[in-house]
């Protein structure tokens, strides 16, 4: 599988202290790729970065067509088609969920402005689909406000891939989840991993263990292993600092 995205020797300092110390990995197309590790190893400053959202010291981070993003804005790097997600469910309890969806659909920031913007049948389809994909195509035009936390999850995440992303990044999804919404979460991230790349933050194990293709696992800011999950989780150093506790 070719790269989705790659980042070279990226280094990202705080103070003089290095959250992220100059790690090198890829991401492939049409993968699930986790990113674990011990707090404070890195994880979620390394989605900031691939976002847009802190600058590296160092090094750079690639897109799949040559596009180096590692100065763009977060803006520009969501219009080359990377979505992130964040902990937070952050929708609109106001309104119902179709209209949640076509907001992301046309990826306007205020409810005032969707109200001039009007849908294209193709948009239209397109969110029915996802709607389909998520599980709330029956409860579209209620409101997300009594959805479950999981559902709430997965209508973020269903904001997101409306979007059509090429890679989703997603910080602990399945924070809160009981053990059949995290089954269900599996699920829905192997269907979408059809149609775009798929980046983790995860500290649930079992969860990583049902659905990562691909696990690097971070210490200190440094890659400390990668690759399945069967081989990293007989690595005696990522047993020490990590899954051993
Ligand atoms: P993880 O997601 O693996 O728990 P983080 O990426 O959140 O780790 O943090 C890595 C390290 O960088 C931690 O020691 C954290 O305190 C530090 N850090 C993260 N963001 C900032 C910031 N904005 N300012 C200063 N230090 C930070």
């Amino acid at each position: 599988m070719n790269p989705v995205l790659e980042i070279n020797n990226l280094t990202i300092s705080f103070d003089g202290f290095k959250a992220v110390n100059n790690l090198s990995t890829s991401v492939k197309k049409g993968d699930i790729h986790f990113f674990i590790g011990p707090n404070g190893a890195g994880k979620t400053t390394l989605l900031d970065a691939i976002c847009g959202r802190v600058k590296p010291a160092s090094g750079n981070i690639i897109f799949h067509n040559g596009s180096d993003v590692t100065r763009l804005s977060e803006h520009e790097i969501v219009e080359l088609g990377i979505g992130r997600k964040f902990q937070v469910p952050s929708v609109f309890n106001g309104i119902t969920i179709y209209e949640n969806m076509e907001l992301a659909a046309v990826k306007v920031r205020s409810l005032y402005s969707s109200l001039f913007t009007k849908l294209t049948r193709e948009q239209n389809e397109r969110i029915k689909s996802v709607l389909n994909i998520i599980g709330l195509y029956e409860d579209r035009y209620r409101t997300p406000a009594k959805l479950s936390h999981g559902q709430k999850q997965w209508l973020e995440i269903g904001m997101l891939l409306v979007q059509q992303p090429e890679i989703m990044l997603l910080d602990e999804p399945v924070a809160g989840m009981g053990r059949k919404e995290t089954e269900k979460t599996g699920e829905l991230l192997r269907q979408i991993s059809q149609q775009c790349s798929v980046v983790v933050v995860e500290h649930d194990m079992e969860f990583v263990r049902e659905c990562a293709n691909t696990v690097t696992v971070l210490h200190e800011g440094a890659l400390l292993d990668e690759g399945d999950m069967e081989k990293v989780q007989k690595n005696p150093r990522v047993i020490e600092v990590y899954l051993g506790r």
